[in-house]
C-alpha cells in the first residue's frame, strides 16, 4: 500500500515483460517518459511495490547522449525538470540516480551495483525506448515492470489493434474512462530510516559541515551544469534554448492553472488562431512527463464540469493524444510511408509522378525560403519559438508535401523539422501528426487533385478565414526579428 487507506495502483496499467520473481533488494524506478514526482503511477506503483517486499525506492534516469534528433532545446528542457525532480524526491526521502551512457547497461549496471529486487519503468510506444527494454531484459535476472503513467486509459486496455481514427478509439475510451480517471494518492515521505544507513539503495551523503546545518546527512545532488555541457547534443546545437517556456512540473502547474482560469473559456471560439494564443501549451510538459494528462483531466473536470471548452479540451487531451499512442504502439511502421493506411500509399503511389509547381529540398525548407510568406512564418514560428501553433502545422505539413519531390521524401523533411526545432518534438503526437497531414492516417479520403491525390487538401485561404494572416506573417517576417510577446 501507498498509505495505509489509499487505493492501490490498478493493475490494469502494469505489464510484467519478462518472467523473473522479485529478489530481496530495492526497487528501481527506471524513469523515462514520465519525469515527475507527483501524478506518477510508474512511481506510485514502485513505492506499493517496495512497502509490499519491505525494502527501498530508488529512482533512475538513464541519460543517453545520442538520443536521435535531441540537442540544446530539448536537453535544457529536461535537464532542468529533472533536477527539480531529484529535489522533490530527496524532500520524500526517495534517492535519485542519474546514469549516463547506453540506458540498459547503465540500468543493468545499478541493478547489480544496488542488488536490486526488481525495476518498474514507464510505458512508452516508441521504439527506442521499446528496444532498451528488449535489451534490459536479456542481461537481468529480476522482474521488469512496465506501468503507463502516460495515458489515462492505459493504451494496451484501451484497445488491442491499431484504431482507424478518433471515431473508433472515442468510444472505446470513455467506456474505460470512469475505471482509470480516479485520483492520484499524495507521494508520502517514504521515511524508511533504514534505507539511509543501507549503502545498497545508491544513498551517497554529503555533509553540511561548517554550516547550520552541521551534523546532518544531506544527499548529493548531480551537478546539472556539468552534465549539459558534456552531451554532444548540446555542444552541436543550433536549436536554441527557449525561454518564454519555463520547464519543471511547477512550471506546468501554473501554466495550468492560467489556461483555466484565463483561457479555457475561449478554446473552442479561438484556438484555430494563432495570434489568439489561448491554447494551453501543456504539450512540452506532457512530453516530458513534467505533467500528467489525468491531472490536467481531473483539475479540469473539477472546476468548469459542464462547460462545452471543456469538452473541446478533452477531446484533443484525451482522445486524440491517446490515439496517437495507440498508433505508434501497433504500427511498426509510424514514421514511414509503409505506416500509411492502404488507400493513401495507393493514391500517393498514382500521383507520384505528377509535376510539383514548386519543388523544395530539407535545406530551403529548413532556412524558410519558400515563395510562400504564411508558409515561412510558420517555420520560423517553430525554429524561434520552440512550438509552431496547431492549425498550423497541418497547413505547414501538408506543403511540405505538396512541394517535395516524393511522399517519401516530405515525411522524412517534416519529421526531422518537427523533432528538431518543436519542444514537443519526438513524441506519437508528431508521428501521428505528420502522418495525418502527409499520409492520410486517422483521416479519410477526399475528392482527388494532384499531388496530394485523396489525401485531405488545405490552403492559405482555409488559414485566411480563420485568423489574421498578416499579423501572423508580419510577427515571423524574418529570423532575426524577437517573436512578439503572446499574452501567455
Ligand atoms: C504536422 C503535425 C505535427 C505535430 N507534432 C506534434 C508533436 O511533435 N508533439 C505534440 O505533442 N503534438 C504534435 N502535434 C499535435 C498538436 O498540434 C499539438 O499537440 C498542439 O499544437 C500542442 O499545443 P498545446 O498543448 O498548446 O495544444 P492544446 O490545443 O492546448 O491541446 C492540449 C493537448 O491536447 C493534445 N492535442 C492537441 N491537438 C492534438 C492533436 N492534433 N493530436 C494529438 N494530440 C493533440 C496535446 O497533448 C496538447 O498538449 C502535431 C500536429 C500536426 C498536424
Amino acid at each position: 500500500m501507498i498509505n495505509p487507506g489509499t487505493p492501490s495502483v490498478n493493475k490494469r496499467r502494469i505489464r510484467q515483460l519478462n518472467g523473473k520473481k522479485v529478489n530481496r533488494g530495492p526497487v528501481i524506478y527506471w524513469m523515462s517518459r514520465d519525469q515527475r514526482v507527483n501524478d506518477n503511477w510508474a512511481l506510485l506503483y514502485s513505492i506499493e511495490l517496495a512497502r509490499e517486499l519491505e525494502t527501498s525506492v530508488v529512482v533512475a534516469f538513464a541519460l543517453t547522449d545520442s538520443f536521435p534528433g535531441a540537442n540544446l532545446r530539448h536537453y535544457s528542457f529536461m535537464l532542468k525538470g529533472l533536477k527539480e525532480v531529484e529535489k522533490a524526491l530527496i524532500k520524500k526521502n526517495i534517492p535519485f540516480r542519474l546514469l549516463t551512457g547506453n540506458p540498459p547497461s547503465t540500468i543493468s549496471a545499478l541493478v547489480k551495483e544496488t542488488r536490486a529486487g526488481a525495476i518498474v519503468t514507464d510505458f512508452d510506444p516508441l521504439r527506442i525506448k521499446n528496444d532498451w527494454k528488449k535489451e534490459l531484459v536479456k542481461i537481468i535476472d529480476i522482474p521488469l515492470y512496465d506501468v503507463d503513467t502516460h495515458n489515462i486509459v492505459p493504451c494496451r486496455v484501451a484497445s488491442g489493434k491499431q484504431e482507424y481514427g478518433a471515431y473508433t478509439i472515442r468510444p472505446k475510451i470513455k467506456k474505460l474512462l470512469s475505471e482509470f480517471l480516479d485520483e492520484f494518492p499524495k507521494v508520502s515521505s517514504f521515511g524508511n530510516s533504514s534505507a539511509k544507513s543501507d549503502k545498497t539503495t545508491g544513498w551517497e551523503h554529503e555533509n553540511y559541515a561548517g554550516t547550520e546545518n552541521a551534523g546532518r546527512d544531506r544527499l548529493k545532488l548531480t551537478n546539472w551544469e556539468a552534465v549539459k555541457k558534456k552531451l554532444p547534443g548540446v555542444v552541436r546545437s543550433d536549436a536554441t534554448e527557449v525561454e518564454w517556456l519555463i520547464p519543471g512540473e511547477n512550471a506546468a502547474a501554473s501554466m495550468l492553472n492560467n489556461f483555466l482560469s484565463n483561457k479555457l473559456s475561449r478554446y473552442s471560439e479561438k484556438r484555430n488562431d494563432p495570434n489568439a494564443n489561448v491554447i494551453s501549451h501543456m504539450s512540452p510538459y506532457l512530453h516530458f512527463g513534467q505533467i500528467s494528462a489525468q491531472r490536467i483531466a481531473l483539475e479540469i473536470l473539477k472546476n468548469f464540469p459542464k462547460d462545452p471548452n471543456t469538452d473541446a479540451y478533452l477531446e484533443e487531451l484525451i482522445v486524440r493524444r491517446e490515439l496517437s499512442d495507440n498508433f505508434c504502439h501497433f504500427n511498426p511502421h509510424y514514421d514511414s510511408f509503409e505506416g500509411f493506411p492502404q488507400w493513401a500509399k495507393e493514391t500517393l503511389n498514382e500521383h507520384r509522378k505528377d509535376e510539383r509547381e514548386y519543388l523544395y529540398n530539407k535545406e530551403l525548407f529548413e532556412a524558410a525560403e519558400t515563395h510562400d510568406i504564411l508558409w515561412n512564418a510558420a517555420q520560423r514560428e517553430m525554429v524561434k519559438r520552440g512550438k509552431m501553433h496547431g492549425y498550423m502545422r497541418m497547413y505547414w505539413a501538408k506543403k511540405i508535401l505538396e512541394w517535395s519531390a516524393s511522399p517519401e521524401d516530405a515525411l522524412n523533411i517534416a519529421l526531422y523539422l518537427n523533432d528538431k526545432y518543436e519542444l514537443d518534438g519526438r513524441d506519437p503526437n508528431g508521428y501521428a501528426g505528420c502522418a495525418w497531414s502527409i499520409g492520410g492516417v486517422h483521416d479519410r479520403a477526399w475528392a482527388g487533385r494532384p499531388v496530394f491525390g485523396k489525401i485531405r487538401y488545405m490552403n492559405a485561404n482555409g488559414c485566411k478565414r480563420k485568423f489574421n494572416t498578416g499579423l501572423y506573417i508580419n510577427n515571423y517576417s524574418n529570423f532575426n526579428k524577437k517573436p512578439p510577446v503572446l499574452p501567455i
